[in-house]
Formats: structure tokens, sequence, C-alpha cells
């Protein structure tokens, strides 16, 4: 499920009308849903409680604190990608002996303080970075708890740049090597051989590649396991998002297209997965970003003008590209809704933000309601890969974040004020008079 629906005209998120938090906060605004966060992670914890199991939340997806503090109230566990994240989530409440650092290019400093933090493991992408990992473990006197990624070598069928369990990409270690790694990293000082991780992708929306991922690693790990004795195998993350959701009430889950259509559910995923792991008695790990964070946020933006040309109707909004980049990243699909639903025919039109780049849109010949200057929009599933993607191009401010509870409404990232986004810099010594 997720928690924007209309009530009467009015978007809502949970029990707060959108158009007041608008005028309350301004806009570009990202607005999220807490009980949606915990209604995702609830569902698959569910599905998943036949296996020793640990979710741990994709922070690179949705690292506001609010948003962490949510989940690490819940007992999730947080994947990490750099040691800014796992400051972040131990900022947040976090556990670090619950928390995994991922990523193909750990510095020294950064492997010293995953170590120092007390982390559950390093998921380690290539050999030279198992050698820099027991090194760093050797100086410090600690043993490193360490697992390495296989590349399955299963093709996600997801887009390019999301694709990640193919040989034709930078992650992860051979399925072929593995063994051999393994058996070399057994004899490099201070390791802990605790497990193997694997990820085929992001925004999966069918079992089938999962499925055949496991089916695939499941004996590799019983093998190492044997030779090894691992606390754990991680499946990664990916479960993909319905990006199209329905929003009149009493109609889909965030699981179930406008058209009724069901992509992954926990359930499903559970269903095939669990008998396959089962069978392994390690715990099993999770590394879910998207399928948590995703619906569970929405960018709200206000119309700016609206703009004519021979071929084309442009609604210019006040949010940009620097604010939500997926569109102009990856081509993704953002559905978008105004906030006071409209009545009458529907208007093609291209939603475009402010900023000098014909990359900054939104939406290309979208049917909209007709809006006028003024209106507010929201941009919907932008709770994942949004706001943790923004930057300050053209000098934009990061946009304000609130999140929302019942009836409840509360800043948990104030709109950057704009001298900020040049504090750290400065004229060249022999510029200043
Ligand atoms: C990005 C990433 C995830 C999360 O991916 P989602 O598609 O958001 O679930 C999980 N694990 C690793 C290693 C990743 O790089």
């Amino acid at each position: 499920m997720h928690s924007f629906h209309y009530v009467g005209r009015q978007l809502h998120c949970e029990g707060c009308s959108l158009e007041s938090l608008a005028a309350q906060f301004g806009t570009p605004l990202y607005v999220y849903s807490q009980s949606t966060l915990e209604d995702h992670f609830a569902k698959l914890d569910r599905a998943m409680a036949p296996l020793d199991h640990l979710i741990c939340f994709a922070m690179k997806s949705n690292s506001n604190l609010a948003v962490l503090r949510t989940l690490a109230g819940l007992g999730s566990g947080f994947d990490t990608v750099s040691s800014g994240e796992i400051r972040r989530a131990i900022a947040a409440g976090a556990d670090a002996s619950k928390c995994v650092f991922a990523g193909v290019g750990k510095t020294r400093d950064e492997i010293a303080y995953a170590l120092e933090a007390g982390i559950y493991c390093l998921n380690v992408e290539s050999e030279a970075e198992l050698k820099r990992i027991s090194a760093v473990a050797v100086e410090r006197g600690q043993i490193a708890p360490v697992a390495v990624r296989v590349n399955p070598n299963v093709d996600a069928k997801t887009h390019a740049k999301i694709t990640t369990g193919t040989y034709e990409n930078k992650f992860g270690i051979a399925f072929e090597e593995i063994e051999k790694i393994y058996a070399r990293a057994a004899k490099l000082p201070n390791l802990r051989l605790r497990g193997l991780q694997m990820h085929i992708g992001s925004q999966l929306t069918s079992v089938e590649p999962f499925r055949k991922a496991v089916e695939k690693v499941v004996p590799l790990v019983d093998r190492l396991n044997r030779k090894h004795g691992f606390d754990f195998f991680s499946i990664g993350g990916g479960i993909g998002i319905v990006y199209k959701p329905a929003l009149e009430s009493g109609a889909a889950g965030w699981w179930e297209t406008a058209e009724g259509r069901k992509v992954l559910t926990p359930q499903r995923f559970a269903e095939t997965l669990v008998p396959l792991l089962k069978p392994l008695g390690l715990k099993i790990l999770l590394e879910p970003g998207r399928y948590i964070s995703g619906n569970a946020g929405v960018l709200v933006t206000r119309v700016e003008y609206l703009k004519k040309t021979g071929k084309k109707h442009f609604v210019i909004v006040d949010a940009a590209m620097n604010d939500l980049i997926r569109p102009a990243f990856y081509d993704s699909y953002h559905e978008i809704v105004p906030l006071t639903k409209k009545a009458g025919a529907l208007v093609s039109s291209d939603v475009v933000g402010p900023i000098c780049e014909s990359g900054d849109y939104f939406a290309k010949d979208r049917p909209l309601p007709k809006v006028g200057e003024g209106d507010y929009l929201a941009l919907l599933s932008a709770g994942a890969y949004g706001s943790v993607m923004g930057g300050n191009y053209n000098t934009r401010s990061l946009a304000a974040e609130v999140l929302v509870k019942g009836d409840n409404a509360s800043i948990v990232r104030k709109r950057q004020a704009v001298e900020d986004i040049w504090r750290d810099e400065s004229v060249a010594t022999w510029q200043k008079s």
C-alpha cells in the first residue's frame, strides 16, 4: 500500500493535505509517509519470516535521518556505500552491527572507520580490496568480517544504468573465480570470511531473475560455507515497484498498476525464494532500497508558467532536474497528478523545470489535466533516488523534506539557504582586496 490518496478533490499524504503542506513549507517539497515506509518494511519482513533474516535498507535510495530513524526503529539494518553513510546511519540511531558496507572503491580511511564502528560485514568487490582490508585490519589489530560479492552473470533485464549482475559491468567477482578467491582470502591475515553477497540489479519487476541467480549461487554458497563457516548469504536488493500506481480509493496497492496488473509482491518474492534458501541454514540478508522508500515519497512542485509553441504545450514548474534527476538520467517515468483534482479534458503536456538544459524535464507529451499558474502538482514515487541525488546545479537550493505520520507533519530537512550553497567557497588568496 501507499498512503497518498485523494480525499474529496484534495491529494493527501496520510491525514495531511499536500496543498496545506505546500502552502506551509513551500515548493519544491519532498513529502514522505512514515506509515508507508513502515508498511513496506513490515510486509517484506513478514514474508521472509520463515528464514533467519535481516533487512538492510539500502540507504543510498533515501538517507534522510527521519527515514532512517523510522526503519531503525523497526529493527532494520542498513546497506551503506561510503563511510559517510555509515556515520549518517549511526547519527540516525542505527545499530552498526546491523550495517554492511558495499562499493567498489573503499578507501583505507573508510575501511578503518567501518572496522572502528563495528559493522557486520564489508562486502568486497575485488581481490585488491581484500588485501587492503586485511592490511588495515592487521594495522588496527582487529579482525575484519568480509563477504565477497559474486557476479552471477544473470541478466536482470532492467535499465542498462541499473543492471549490475552481468560481466558487462564493474560490480562483483565472476562466478567462476569465487572459490579461488575465497581460498586465497583464507590465507590473508585478520579476515573473517563471514558470507557471500550478490546484487543483480535494480527495479526488477519479475521474480525470475532472482530465482535464476539464487538457484545458480546457492550450491556455491553451500560449498563455501562448508569450507569457511559462513554466517550469512546476502541476496541484495532490487525489488521493483510500480511507478504508475492507482490513486483512487479501493483500488490497487503499491504493487499493482493503474491497469490492475500485478508486479513483484513480497509474497511472490518470498514464496519463490524461501524454499531455495532455507536448506542453507544461514542468515539471509536483503538489501532493498526502492521497494521500501520509492512509493513512500512524492515531490510537490508549483506551476510557474504555461507556454505554447507551435507543437508543444509546456508546463514549467519550480522543481527541476537538480531536485529529481531520474527522468534525465534513466528516462524514468513518474506519475504526475494535480494536488487538487481537475475535471475536463486532458492536454498533452511537457512538464519541464527552469534549468538551462533540454534534459530538464519530468514528462513529455503526457496527457495531463489542464492546470494554471500557481497550481500544484505531485511527482509520485519520488521517495527513492530522489532527494539523495539532488544537487545545486544552477545555484538552486536543495529542496525541503517533510515526514508525515497521520495528521502530523514535521520538517525533516529545511530548505537550504542560498548562501549556504557557496559557503565553503572563497576567492583565491590573490583576489582578496
Ligand atoms: C543499490 C543497491 C541496492 C539497492 O537497490 P534497490 O534497487 O534500491 O533495492 C542493494 N544492494 C546493493 C549492493 C546496491 O548497490
